[in-house]
């Protein structure tokens, strides 16, 4: 969070408007100190981003129209799937990873179409460390312990080593789509990898977010060398693992406009947890 930070810029900003003001009455030197104030940059830095909603994703609203570009203006890391499921997203330092059904990784260009993701800037607030071994279910307990609160939105970047993961992929869709995530999912192709280095991309939902997102932790992972990628279902580590973490306050999305967003039924109901 940069609230602190913030404040000691408007209130120096305030200072100097007003030093200003008294000793020469300038407006001209007044307006542009008001448009130095990064109040636009400093709302997508504490903000957590989403396009679509949770769920319409689950419900078969799978062809969406949110660019690579587009994403990049909302983030530098990121998780979510690409347009018809033609591949699930990792972004890690502004780069948006594809990977497709049969597990090639490939580099999302900036025309590649979204329909579903989690984004955010990168703040690095704190870091801790989780000595090995540790399996996946015992992660969210981990990371509950340094919440300041379960009520705030968390953003994930987790770096270490796997004696073995799992990981998910989705499988490419096309209209009509007649299977939503609540199959889709469970039926999802796998790709299990040993002693494997790399970065979990994650993303953390209060759970009053409902339907509108997944709840809790939602985790994607990248290997160093990226040949490795996927939605994390499973693994143990072993090394010890480095959490860095950042709080987030805010939160947007954008909805898809589709007749397909248009006229879903959202009747069907999923969450991972
Ligand atoms: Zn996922």
């Amino acid at each position: 969070m940069k609230f602190a930070f913030k404040l000691v810029v408007l209130t120096l900003a305030m200072g100097v408007l007003l030093s200003c003001q008294n000793k020469t009455e300038k407006t001209e030197t007044t307006n542009t100190i008001i448009n130095e104030i990064p109040s636009v940059n400093g709302d997508k830095q504490d903000t957590f981003y989403q396009y679509s909603i949770w769920f319409a994703f689950v419900n078969r609203v799978f062809d969406g129209s949110l660019t690579v570009k587009e994403l990049k203006t909302h983030g530098d890391v990121g998780l979510g799937s690409f347009d018809l499921l033609d591949g699930e997203l990792v972004m890690l330092d502004g780069i948006a990873y594809r990977i497709r059904e049969n597990g090639e990784i490939s580099v999302g260009q900036d025309n590649d179409e979204i329909v579903y993701a989690d984004a955010a800037f990168f703040n690095k607030e704190d870091v801790f460390f989780i000595e090995e071994p540790l399996i996946f279910n015992d992660l969210a307990a981990k990371l509950d312990i340094k919440k300041k609160s379960p009520h705030y939105f968390y953003i994930y970047k987790i770096h270490g080593s796997f004696k073995r993961i799992k990981l998910g992929g989705v499988p490419k869709v096309e209209p009509p789509f007649t299977e939503g995530l609540d199959v889709l999912i469970p039926n999802r192709p796998v790709f299990d990898a040993e002693n494997i280095t790399g970065t979990l991309v994650g993303f953390y939902c209060p759970d009053y977010i409902g339907n509108i997102n997944a709840k809790g932790h939602h985790f994607h992972f990248i290997s160093d060398d990226k040949k490795w990628g996927g939605h994390v279902m499973d693994f143990e580590s072993s090394s010890t693992l480095e959490v860095q973490f950042d709080t987030k306050i805010k939160y947007k999305f954008d909805l898809p406009v589709s007749k397909d967003f248009e006229n879903v039924n959202l009747s069907k109901e999923f969450q991972y947890n």
